[in-house]
């Protein structure tokens, strides 16, 4: 019979010890995120890249490269195979003609956290967890909620009172066991985490103090490289809070090398931060291997609102190791772009999304994007999440009104 996950055990990002898989685990007793490891000689040995082809469209179909051990206990809502889009409009405006975008708006409970939740809560429930815990900016929870009771669990959720309503309104509609904080996301995790101490059966999940969301963020990689006909593209530009998805995508890239089943070089990856919360753009800049905690973050693309990442060693390191870079665009400019993809391109995403594409225009300005690149911007959720940042203003007609002709037609 063959064999459904070859997850072996979980090292320790930074000091290498090595952990069983086979029982709930958090970080490594040095504080640092454990790595889900697989036998990637045997898998490489007994199957191909071919074989993902003939499976169903969703993140599942790579299950031998995540951590379930058995297929019955997955727990879905259809995630994962979201559409890799080219934007040749807008390529053509920024002078990036080969501009893609893998658009996570798509996914259940509308961003991709939902990758996160599905793999998280899946193993979680496998190993017996019946509670999962976490802080959160908005759509981590509402994702972990959702997917929480899919698979029967319960859930504790914490999250500032300022996070977005629709979050809270998800959480709440979800049946999860909701609190809001005066503060920001680390008061949220302080209070969950001593709340986890007393309760039995509970796990936290905050970002990266479980091994296994990784795993499901990281089969973006897995999907865009795929769907690119088992090739790399130059470039991928990714909205980094947590980093979850980067440190995933370049896990993900690595595995498949190591596999034998692509190879080098890998994608040049870009970290994009918003300028009002940015301290991994000011790590890269410092040539830093950690980050130091950001003072007073701001920013209307709320998903990436994080002023110290956990794994912001693993981040810096995806970035050196790739060539790659770490910048900030302003609120206005993210905003700007977030109109400027849905008029040219018809799609509506979300703010941490089009931070991408306004990184994009800068670095093919600077020089750092060459002609005729292929270069993949990650667009991480549903625009419609964000209805505050989606101002309308229009002439109001009376009833008997009219409009104005004669027609004009759009020219852009
Ligand atoms: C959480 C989130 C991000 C940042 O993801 P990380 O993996 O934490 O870096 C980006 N965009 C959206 C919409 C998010 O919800
Ligand atoms: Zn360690």
């Amino acid at each position: 019979m063959s064999v459904f996950s070859y997850l072996t055990d979980l090292r320790c990002s930074r000091c290498d010890t090595r952990y069983p898989a086979d029982v709930v685990q958090g970080v490594c007793s040095c504080g640092s995120p454990l790595l889900a490891q697989y036998d990637l000689t045997r898998l490489a040995a007994e199957s191909s890249r071919a074989a993902f082809g003939m499976r169903a469209a969703s993140l599942w179909r790579y299950h031998e490269l995540l951590p379930v051990s058995r297929e019955e206990n997955i727990v879905s809502l259809g995630e994962g195979m979201t559409p890799l889009l080219a934007l040749p409009r807008l390529g053509e405006r920024l002078g990036v003609p080969a501009l893609m975008m893998k658009d996570e708006g798509t996914i259940p409970t509308g961003s991709f956290k939902a990758r996160g939740a599905a793999v998280g809560v899946s193993k979680a429930a496998e190993l017996g967890v019946r509670g999962i815990a976490m802080p959160t900016n908005g759509n981590a929870g509402a994702a972990w909620a959702l997917y929480a009771a899919r698979a029967g669990l319960r859930a504790l959720i914490a999250m500032p009172e300022k996070a977005p309503a629709i979050c809270r309104g998800e959480v709440a509609a979800a049946g999860a066991e909701l609190y809001l904080v005066r503060g920001h996301i680390g008061d949220c995790g302080r209070i969950i985490n001593a709340a986890v101490a007393r309760r039995e059966g509970y796990q936290e999940v905050s970002t990266l103090k479980e091994p296994y969301r990784l795993e499901g963020k990281k089969t973006m990689g897995l999907e865009i490289v795929e769907q690119l006909g088992w090739t790399m593209p130059d470039v991928i530009v990714y909205p980094t809070g947590g980093g979850v998805g980067i440190i995933g995508i370049y896990k993900a890239l690595g595995e498949l090398v190591e596999l034998g089943w692509m190879t080098g070089p890998l994608p040049r990856l870009v970290a994009v931060q918003a300028s009002g919360c940015a301290p991994i753009v000011s790590a890269f800049q410092a040539g830093a291997r950690e980050s130091s905690p950001w003072p007073d973050p701001h920013t209307a693309a709320f998903g990436i609102n994080v002023p110290k990442a956990l794994g912001d060693f693993l981040i810096l390191e995806a970035i050196y190791r790739t060539n790659g870079c770490a910048l900030a665009v302003t609120d206005a400019e993210l905003l700007a772009a977030q109109r400027e993809i849905a008029s040219t391109e018809g799609t509506l995403i979300c703010p941490e999304g089009a931070a991408t594409v306004a990184a994009i225009r800068i670095l093919r300005e600077r020089g750092e994007i060459s002609d005729g690149e292929l270069v993949v911007a990650l667009n991480t959720g549903a625009g419609i999440k964000y209805p505050e940042t989606l101002e309308a203003t229009a002439p109001l007609l009376e009833p008997d009104g009219q409009i104005p002709g004669p027609a004009k037609v759009n020219s852009r």
